[in-house]
């Protein structure tokens, strides 16, 4: 009789819940256990949750900027909206509850075993045989692993002097358990958790202050993309304190004071911390098992997901790869294809698509300027504002461009930028530019809609043409 392989998986978001769907496709015996609920952080608390109130945000937005568009909304030149936080974060809630509830019975569906429950690995020293689980119903169970897959992800970091009550300062899991609109967040921490939220409760209608420990906002990322967001924040009336690093977050009654670390002091009658995040490794015998961590407490893992530990493998916010929904699912998908034996391409991060959910978006592939730059600083480059495309100026879109790379010769596409509403849904072709490694000739040969935002980047890769023949 053939052996079956038992695959045990720590963690049930997108880490672990694609790569049990592969396994049991594959004819694995699967288990899941998760402490928290099916489809993790992912679902229950960051990505899904963050998404949804970003799209009642956008709605707002909308709304706000239809008056240049000639509609009137109580009256001529302006319009007056408000939302109901509370039924925005049930509707938040229940929409996250259901998503999870789909996962799980697709899941079960495919014949994995889901357990409630936390899990540790049982082994000494480079092999592990087994997992033990402490349900939550209080007991414990040994589940006999042929491999294992560590997929716990990663929690909000806190700092020592800025604890969060739940209240009024507030992690980003907390901020759906309001039930009436801050009426001035502080943001603290400008990188892409801080900047989606601080774009997003300004467009809902709260005074924001963004404090950031940086020259601009999204350190990190693409500095023109930066700069336009910037701009665009503090136009809509947000008040962005670059240089301002924070020190401490205290209640003052119903209001909040948070300390800079110059000695100046914000206030706010409440307080978002996006500071980052720890990996959730503490407590599952990694050392006993011969898992190596970094200093960080990431669990070290090459490019098919192997552990330091024969078989046993990582995927997702635990490993601090990428701190990607899409990521970590790639990385659960091929921790499976490879302890099962099929072929199994390595991941490739240069060829990951990402878009932060700010109004506009910034979606980005492939090389940009911020790597291109220390990677390797062999290419050409257009940049096409958005105001130059007759679609954005139907739409009254005016903030943002179209920014395409390539190698110079060749002309191949390295990767690109798009700052512009709905940017995740434009980048897809550049995206597949790189990842087929097309030609910026081939790019600008296929037919796009006219009027479309898509045109520009038809149009980007024409001028790269051009620009490489002058
Ligand atoms: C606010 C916010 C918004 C985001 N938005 C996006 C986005 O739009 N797009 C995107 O691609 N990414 C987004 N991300 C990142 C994305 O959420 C993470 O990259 C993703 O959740 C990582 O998945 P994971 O499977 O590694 O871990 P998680 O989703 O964190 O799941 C891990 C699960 O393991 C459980 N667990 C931990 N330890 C144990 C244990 N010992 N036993 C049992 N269970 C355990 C946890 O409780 C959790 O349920 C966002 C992140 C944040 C913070």
């Amino acid at each position: 009789m053939n052996h079956v392989t038992r695959i045990v998986i720590i963690g049930g978001g997108p880490g672990g819940y694609e790569a049990a769907l592969v396994a049991a496709r594959l004819g694995a015996r699967v288990t899941v256990v998760d402490r928290s609920g099916i489809g993790g952080a992912a679902v229950l608390t960051d990505c899904v949750p963050s998404k949804t109130l970003i799209a009642t945000a956008d709605v707002m937005t909308t709304i706000q900027d239809a008056p240049e568009l000639g509609v009137e909304v109580n009256g001529v030149g302006r319009c007056e909206t408000g939302v109901d936080l509370g039924r925005v974060n049930d509707r938040v809630l229940a929409l996250a509850e259901k998503q999870s509830e789909d996962i799980a019975e697709g899941l079960i569906k495919a014949g994995v075993e889901v357990i409630r429950g936390t899990g540790r690995l049982i082994g000494d020293g480079g092999t592990v045989r087994a997992v033990e689980v402490r349900t939550a119903e209080g007991g414990t169970l040994t589940m006999e692993a042929d491999t294992v897959l560590l997929a716990t992800g990663a929690r909000p970091r806190e700092l020592a002097a800025a604890k969060p009550d739940g209240e009024r300062i507030l992690t980003w899991t907390q901020v759906y358990g309001l039930r009436e609109l801050p009426r001035e967040l502080i943001v603290v921490g400008s990188g892409v958790t801080g900047a989606e939220f601080a774009g997003a409760y300004q467009a809902l209608g709260s005074q924001v202050t963004l404090v950031s420990s940086r020259d601009r906002v999204l350190p990190g990322e693409d500095q023109d993309a930066a700069q336009v967001l910037e701009e665009v924040f503090q136009r809509r009336g947000m008040t962005v304190l670059s240089r301002s690093r924070a020190s401490a977050a205290v209640r003052d009654g119903d209001r909040v004071v948070v300390s800079l670390e110059d000695g100046r002091t914000v206030t706010g009658t409440h307080c978002l911390m996006a500071v980052g995040s720890l990996p959730n490794t503490e407590d599952l015998g990694l050392a006993e098992a011969g898992v190596q961590t970094t200093p960080s407490g990431h669990i070290i893992v090459d490019r098919v997901s192997r552990t330091t530990a024969s078989n046993v493998y990582a995927a997702g916010d635990c490993t601090g790869l990428l701190a990607l929904a899409s990521v970590a699912a790639m990385q659960g998908r091929i921790a499976v294809y490879h302890a099962l034996g099929e072929a199994v391409w390595p991941i490739n991060l240069k060829r990951v698509s990402a878009n932060i959910f700010t109004s506009p978006e910034i979606a980005t592939v492939g090389r940009t300027t911020f790597n291109a730059e220390s990677d390797d600083p062999n290419f050409d480059v257009v940049k096409l504002p958005l105001d130059t495309n007759p679609r954005a100026k139907m739409l009254g879109f005016k903030d943002g461009f179209v920014k395409l790379y390539a190698r110079p010769g060749s002309g191949t596409v390295l990767g690109g930028v798009i700052v512009a509403p709905r940017a995740s849904e434009l980048i897809h072709s550049v995206s597949m530019a790189v990842d087929l490694h097309l030609s910026v000739d081939q790019v600008a040969a296929v037919f796009t809609v006219y009027p479309s935002l898509s045109g520009s980047v038809a149009e980007a890769a024409r001028r790269l043409h051009s620009d490489h023949e002058e």
